[in-house]
């Protein structure tokens, strides 16, 4: 199978995908109080639909999928749609990115449907922090599904926190304890100024705090797709990932199209336009159609992001998938 490459010599080979733009959380960083202004059922994608853009990456070149929303496990019917994609040949990773709170009902189910990883966000271990950044969670729903997600065999179990100066930034050490005592993959994410919600902690700050634990050694045995650095200190089983797309932007390693609830091709995180695909396909457009509209898309990613523009955040807050 041929694969495809950006007009900067990237080959692109995953495609995030968003269910849904809903979600049962309300992180400070990320949604409104009151969530996202509701989408008519009929303008989100339906999973015939998403099957079919599956179908025509794979055949481009696509061969990772990751599942995104908003919450992926607030929309009904998720294990079919997981199932419906590990049964495209091609496939050979499906990924998932889940607040957990919903994961322990459903973990097996997604294992039995062919899902083989999963990211968790979790940005504190404390339970009344949980409730006051997540506005409505509960901590032991997201520990609980963490449990599951690794007694379920997933491999790597990662455990994505956002870092927020004066919010959870006391926790870092907390966190990567847990690589050493309990065997977490924990990625440090640096925060994106979508609302102007906290200010970002740089990861170099990040790597010096932990570094009050041991030397962090890097490390390139977990499987990933690039975005992150991975470390370990000594004696951990774990590892450390930092994703810093503020202070060290991974642009030139970018491999990713993102495919919105609505239908819209993304060519990066803060594009401000994409390529609707969903007309098209509601139109019937023929196999090779969607193909050249997919091929546009990877076609018009850019060089690198242009975090500082706020206009184009706000624009594509409901874009994010982790
Ligand atoms: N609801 C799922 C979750 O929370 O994992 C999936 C969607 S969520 C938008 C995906 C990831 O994006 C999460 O790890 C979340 O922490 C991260 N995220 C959301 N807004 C962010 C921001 N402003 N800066 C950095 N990361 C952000
Ligand atoms: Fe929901 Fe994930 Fe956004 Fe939190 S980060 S509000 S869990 S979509």
């Amino acid at each position: 199978m041929a694969g495809i490459c950006d007009s900067f010599q990237r080959g692109i080979n995953y495609l995030r995908i968003s269910v849904t733009d809903r979600c049962n959380l309300r992180c400070v960083y990320c949604m409104p109080p009151e969530g996202v202004p509701l989408v008519p059922h009929q303008e989100i994608m339906s999973f015939e639909e998403i099957l079919l853009v599956v179908r025509t990456a794979c055949d481009l070149g696509i061969n990772k999928i990751r599942i995104t929303g908003g919450e992926p496990l607030v929309r009904s019917g998720i294990i079919d749609l997981v199932r419906m994609i590990s049964a495209v040949e091609g496939i050979q990773d499906i990924s998932m990115t889940t607040n957990g709170t919903l994961l322990a009902e459903h973990v097996e189910d997604l294992v039995d449907a062919g899902l083989h990883r999963i990211n968790i966000s979790l940005d504190t271990l404390k339970y009344e922090r949980f409730k006051q950044i997540t506005r409505t969670g509960d901590l032991a729903h997201a520990l609980k599904g963490i449990q599951a997600a690794m007694k379920a065999g997933l491999n790597p179990v990662k455990i994505n926190m956002v870092p927020m100066q004066g919010i959870n930034d006391d926790e870092i050490i907390d966190f990567a304890r847990m690589t050493i005592e309990a065997g977490w993959h924990v990625r440090f994410i640096e925060l994106m100024p979508m609302n102007r919600s906290a200010e970002f902690v740089p990861s170099a700050v990040l790597r010096k705090k932990i570094e009050s634990l041991g030397p962090l050694e890097p490390f390139r045995g977990i499987k990933g797709n690039g975005a992150a650095r991975y470390f370990r200190l000594p004696s951990a089983r774990g590892t450390l990932g930092f994703i810093s797309p503020v202070s060290e932007p991974f642009c030139e390693e970018c491999n990713r199209l993102r495919l919105s609830s609505t239908g819209l091709l993304l060519p990066c995180l803060f594009s401000s336009e994409g390529v609707d695909i969903k007309t098209p396909i509601r139109k019937g457009a023929a196999d090779q159609d969607l193909k050249n509209l997919i091929a546009a898309a990877i076609g018009s990613k850019p060089k690198q992001h242009h975090l500082n523009s706020h206009d184009t955040l706000n624009k594509n807050m409901s874009s994010i998938g982790g």
